[in-house]
């Protein structure tokens, strides 16, 4: 830990950038080798994402201008590979209007419609598309327009067939073991487009099986490290800045948070600035204390998702964290989106504890369902 705090308690203290650098770089070099040389590359097989995750995406785009227009420049160099396919399906839609026009005036009908949903969907993505919520939402009807069309197509015989033959080899139209594969995700290209803000199921997947992302993850760092990799560092004005941002966007885009290195009234300030979104805030202040999740963090409910609970401690470590991510994961599987802030002064090293659902490699990683924020010297 950094030596700009006190180490009353095992070891605590301030996170600093240095150690948060050192863990993401630990991590990145595993992720890269492992799913770089992996063959099931879990983004080929189209797009993990909901409405949610959109709202993320969105966000990040009001926070770094510099992000939003990456996306919307990779978005649109996307919508030129999917007008590519398009013109493979117009060729093919041509050879089968002029062998079937007599008699399937309708499935005809159906396909031309698919296509012209097609052709708009890459005109909005080329003229309107600006990173709005919506926008990206509207993202994700892309595989609907593209199974729909497909739909159209093997409506006729041989449709399946002739569609990847006269559609070329740079198209998306490869024959799998049933029928043309799924594109792969929409936002991806050579790599992930939104790879600072991916969809929750991206974030938190790691693969338990061959190549077994999770087991190198979990043999080769301690759990300190895994959570450590996911902090980023702020100052407390860009902390301020981004509730500001979430706060603007709707109460559903506030995300839950740990934040370490919040003392004083720190806690009170995002507790206040919460009040002016939501109808009712909880507050508590564990004087002195280390977070115990089973003990401070009550199960969320319907009726507790509608008041914020801000939470202050002197101490969190990275097994509080786990256990508050897994709970927020389970959150969100019941359709319930907590708000829980945690402002912890320090962070203490976990000395060879785990949590069992991390030493057992049970389940995927969780740490998405949490913002975590090191506040770094102004
Ligand atoms: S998570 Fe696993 S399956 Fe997915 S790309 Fe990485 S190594 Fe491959
Ligand atoms: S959002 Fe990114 S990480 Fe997730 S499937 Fe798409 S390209 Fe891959």
């Amino acid at each position: 830990m950094s030596e700009t705090g006190p180490s009353p308690d095992g070891g605590a203290g301030r996170i600093d950038r240095a150690e948060i650098d050192a863990a993401k770089g630990r991590l990145d070099r595993i992720v890269s080798d492992v799913c770089g040389a992996c063959e099931l590359n879990c983004c080929l097989e189209g797009t993990m994402a909901g409405t949610d995750d959109m709202h993320r995406i969105a966000k990040a785009c009001r926070r770094s201008p510099e992000f939003k227009s990456r996306v919307i420049s990779e978005l649109r160099a996307r919508a030129l590979e999917l007008r590519r396919d398009l013109e493979g399906m117009e060729t093919t839609s041509r050879l089968l209007k002029a062998r079937f026009a007599q008699d399937r005036a309708e499935d005809l009908g159906r396909l031309d419609d698919s296509l012209a949903r097609w052709r708009a969907f890459c005109d909005f993505l080329d003229n309107d598309f600006e990173a709005s919520s919506n926008d990206l939402v509207h993202c994700l009807m892309f595989s609907a327009i593209r199974a729909m069309a497909l739909r159209a197509m093997t409506a006729f015989p041989g449709g399946a067939n002739v569609l990847p033959a006269l559609a070329g080899p740079g198209t998306s139209f490869q024959v799998g073991r049933r029928g043309v594969k799924p594109d792969r995700c929409i936002f991806h290209r050579e790599t992930c487009m939104v790879a600072e803000a991916k969809p929750h199921k991206c974030a938190d997947f790691y693969c338990s099986t061959e190549p077994g992302l999770i087991d190198r993850v979990t043999d080769q760092m301690t759990i300190d490290e895994f959570v450590l990799a996911h902090f980023e560092s702020q100052t407390r004005p860009e902390i301020l800045r981004l509730l500001d941002i979430e706060l603007s966007m709707g109460p559903e885009h506030v995300a839950s948070k740990v934040i370490v290195g919040g003392g004083g009234d720190f806690a009170d300030g995002v507790a206040a600035q919460l009040r002016s979104a939501f109808a009712g805030v909880t507050e508590k202040c564990i004087e002195g204390g280390h977070l115990d999740v089973q003990v401070d963090i009550p199960p969320p409910t319907s009726d507790s998702c509608a008041r914020p609970l801000v939470v202050h401690c002197a101490t969190a470590d990275a097994v509080g964290v786990y256990e508050l991510s897994v709970m927020l994961v389970r959150a969100r599987g019941e359709t319930l989106h907590p708000v829980v802030v945690v402002v912890a002064d320090e962070w203490r090293p976990c000395a060879g504890t785990e949590h069992p659902l991390w030493r057992e490699r049970a389940i995927s990683q969780p740490l998405s369902a949490l913002a975590l924020i090191a506040i770094v010297e102004e």
